[in-house]
């Protein structure tokens, strides 16, 4: 049985003190005990995360890491040894709002996907089609593409370590959820591609659906064969409404 992982992603919001409030409130949310929890804050509050979270359930991740390894002259960049310092466990790679907006390609996600691994984080890969991919029929062989690359650079057991999402560019931010339907159909769609190359590793994968996950529609979502849980955007900013969607998976 695959452990379900609720994530939130709480993408560039917040200030010091409406993350120390949301946090101790989640704190306060009685969260299911065989599920993980982990919440995805803004580099600079991720100490102060760390700091509140330390010792409860709640895992602590990063939005995005840079390609290097080594520390150097990188203005700007956080390497995934610098997350690790700092508490992180985990750290989203290749968000559509980065494959978007900051142009990442493939390649750079992969080799995000094998810095964060070597620093010892957990690489949660985001996979998901546009809505003229989808309208062209093209949603399973594009996040299917998506997976490839990775493997590609990174081996099939690198899987074995890390926490796939699917997240249909179309549902992100938009109140426009996939259907269950649509959703495990892609979930399975995945599971059966990476079976392709191993199938025991293709069977322990965990893989979460993201794209406008509310408290009201997350039961009919994570009930689905293989949605192993949820990455969630805007409604994670409410602890009551994520705690009430971690109680879903
Ligand atoms: P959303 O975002 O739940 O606000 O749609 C999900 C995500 O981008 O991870």
């Amino acid at each position: 049985m695959r452990r379900p992982m609720v994530a939130g992603n709480w993408k560039m919001n917040g200030t010091l003190q409406s993350v120390a409030d949301l946090l101790n409130a989640l704190k306060g949310e009685k969260l299911p005990e065989n599920i993980d929890v982990a919440v995805f804050p803004s580099l600079p509050h991720l100490q102060l995360a760390q700091q509140i979270v330390q010792g409860s359930r709640i895992q602590l991740g990063a939005q995005d890491c840079a390609v290097q390894l080594e520390e150097g002259a990188l203005t700007g960049e956080t390497s995934a040894m610098q997350l690790r310092d700092v508490g992180c466990d985990l750290v989203l790679v290749g968000h559509s709002e980065r494959r978007e907006l900051q142009s990442e390609d493939d390649q750079v996600i992969c080799r995000k996907f094998i810095a964060a691994q070597a620093a010892g984080l957990t690489p949660v890969l985001c996979v998901g089609e546009t809505l003229a991919q989808r309208e062209q029929g093209q949603a399973v062989s594009t996040v299917a593409a998506q997976v490839d690359a990775v493997i590609a650079g990174a081996g099939v057991q690198a899987l074995a370590d890390a926490v796939l999402a699917y997240e249909p560019v179309w549902a992100i931010g938009t109140g426009l959820t996939a259907t269950p339907e649509q959703a495990q159909e892609v979930h399975a769609a995945l599971r059966e591609h990476i079976a392709g190359y191993d199938a025991e590793i293709a069977q322990q994968l965990r893989i979460l659906y993201g794209g406008s996950v509310k408290a009201a529609n997350a039961v009919e979502l994570f009930t689905q064969k293989d949605i192993d849980g949820g990455l969630i955007g805007g409604a994670s900013l409410k602890a009551d409404e994520f705690g009430a969607i971690c109680r879903a998976a």
